[in-house]
């Protein structure tokens, strides 16, 4: 059965992590395999995926990853806050995590760090748009400026294919035949 817009919004832009994956599950069992069966959906995660590749290939050649360690570290930590993961994810990012066959889990409980923070980073290959935005201060300060121009162009594409993708989502569970 199709959902209506309100309905939409109101199920999967609230609640705490957990609450929402247990949402995105209810979602992926119900809807799975009538999204997956669209063209249009399966392509723009081909390309989602294509574009994850290549942010991550960047950011591993201007060595993002030393610089969150270091700041993963310090007393504070790193930006992946249990905040960032209740707030920023929502339901159908995480469903089209699962549509892409990540087994999306919750990692931990301790609400210090995000839910989805694996002791190898984010599970996540396709994020919420606040945990793209990674033009912090200690990134700036040991990048350069063709790299961080190269990182925003290649986050910029990303997020294109990930909000398309996003609406196609949404049109689709609006759809009668679903
Ligand atoms: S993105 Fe910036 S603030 Fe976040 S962990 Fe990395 S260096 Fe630290
Ligand atoms: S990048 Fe991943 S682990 Fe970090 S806050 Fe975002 S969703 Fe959580």
């Amino acid at each position: 059965m199709a959902l209506s817009y309100q309905e939409i919004i109101t199920r999967c832009y609230c609640g705490n992590g957990p609450e929402k994956l247990d949402k995105a599950r209810e979602l992926y069992s119900t809807y799975g395999k009538s999204l997956l069966a669209q063209d249009r959906i399966r392509a723009s995660i081909e390309t989602l995926q294509e574009a994850v590749e290549a942010l991550d290939a960047h950011m591993t050649a201007m060595e993002m990853g030393k610089n969150c360690s270091v700041c993963a570290a310090t007393p504070k930590g790193g930006c992946c806050s249990a905040y960032m993961g209740h707030e920023n994810n929502d339901v159908i990012q995480l469903l089209m995590n699962m549509l892409a066959g990540v087994d999306v889990r919750i990692e931990r409980t301790d609400d210090v760090e995000c839910c989805f923070l694996a002791d190898n980073g984010c599970i996540l290959p396709f994020k919420p748009i606040f945990c793209l935005n990674y033009l912090c201060g200690r990134i700036q300060k040991e990048s350069t400026s063709a790299e961080l121009q190269k990182l925003e162009v290649k986050t910029g594409d990303l997020l294109r294919v990930q909000v398309a993708l996003e609406q196609n989502i949404i049109v689709a569970l609006q759809v009668d035949r679903i």
